[in-house]
């Protein structure tokens, strides 16, 4: 063997040991500002809400609010999560219920929080936030405007989507109409690779849902089961976790006891690499005359000291905190490996 030939197959050893060492591809995350790579120590909140408007569709105005009113109101609870280093804060508003990309990119500017927003429809509480053309639109037409939105902007803007949130009613079995929207974001996600973030509740509601991901070839890797808190049997989120679903356990603070015995579950159960937390908290609420903003730090200032004083260790918070949500939120079409159509 030549000199030259040795000190080729020692490149060949380092290069394919510096693949060993890298397995995990590049995440690529998208806020209201900029598409950017992911990294899996920064700190997020997966399920907050900066404006909520529940006026319903057919009435629901953006001149409603007043940008510089709600900053004013909204900023001192942003400015808190500097303390905690808070990342990302990913805003849950869908569509037609007060998603206002202009507002969300002014308070990026204003805090340096990544701010995510989604796109998508929202069909729980009995259809009272859809327009009426979802009624006539196909699963196709409704994907196609949202992977407009991804593709090109949102209300005109330049500023895209990060996920996909929809909302169904918690029953056993879907309506039509929400079957439809589940299609509609199944069919976004493989165009996309946005994840899907569905408004689910009980565990009920989370099956047909997966049923028609299923059916579209679409992995429960990328849907979010949100609002998991409210399921009463703990054994849902292991059959859950162990199809590769999200669980966001997005309450938190509003019962601590029961949000502590579920993590505390996860953890004795190995599936804590599935679970995401956040408070749902917020919300400037348009129609209300004096603001009840809710903190967006129970977290940090109750959650961690009471996960410690139960063994948990910064690791495994980490896990909640930063780790997994990177991966949930990151753009990547994930497929089942066997598309039950080509069988
Ligand atoms: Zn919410």
């Amino acid at each position: 063997m030549t000199k030259r030939s040795i000190f080729f197959v020692f490149f060949l050893l380092l290069l394919l040991s510096y693949r060993c060492a890298t397995p995990e591809k590049p995440q690529f995350v998208q806020d209201v500002i900029e598409v950017h790579m992911a990294e899996s120590n920064q700190i997020w909140l997966s399920h907050e809400h900066i404006l909520v408007d529940f006026i319903g569709a057919d009435s629901i105005q953006p001149t409603t609010w007043n940008h510089d009113e709600v900053i004013k109101e909204i900023m001192p609870y942003l400015e808190e999560l500097k303390e905690f280093k808070v990342d990302y804060f990913v805003d849950a508003t869908p569509n037609f219920l007060g998603r206002d990309v202009l507002l969300l990119e002014k308070l990026a500017k204003k805090t340096g929080l990544r701010i995510v927003t989604n796109t998508g429809l929202y069909g729980a509480r009995n259809n009272k936030f859809l327009p009426k053309y979802v009624r006539e639109s196909s699963a196709e037409s409704l994907s196609e405007i949202w992977i407009d939105e991804y593709e090109n902007g949102i209300d005109g803007t330049s500023i895209k989507p990060g996920f996909i949130k929809i909302g169904v009613d918690k029953n056993n079995t879907l309506s039509p109409l929400h079957q439809k929207i589940v299609q509609a974001a199944a069919l976004t996600h493989l165009k996309t690779g946005l994840t899907i973030a569905s408004h689910t509740g009980k565990a009920k509601g989370l099956w047909p849902q997966l049923e028609i991901l299923k059916d579209k070839g679409v992995s429960p890797e990328a849907f979010i089961w949100v609002h998991a808190q409210s399921e009463n049997n703990n054994e849902t989120y292991l059959k859950a976790a162990k199809m590769g679903c999200w669980i966001s356990l997005d309450g938190l603070g509003k019962d601590m006891e029961k949000d502590v015995e579920k993590i505390l579950f996860a953890k004795n159960n190995s599936i804590l690499n599935r679970i995401l937390i956040s408070h749902d908290a917020g919300w400037y609420d348009p129609q209300k005359e004096n603001q009840k903003i809710t903190p967006y730090t129970t977290i940090f200032k109750q959650l961690y000291p009471e996960l410690k004083s139960h063994g948990f260790t910064d690791e495994e918070f980490n896990l909640l905190i930063s780790v997994n949500p990177s991966k949930a939120f990151s753009i990547e079409i994930r497929k089942l490996p066997s598309n039950r159509s080509d069988t």
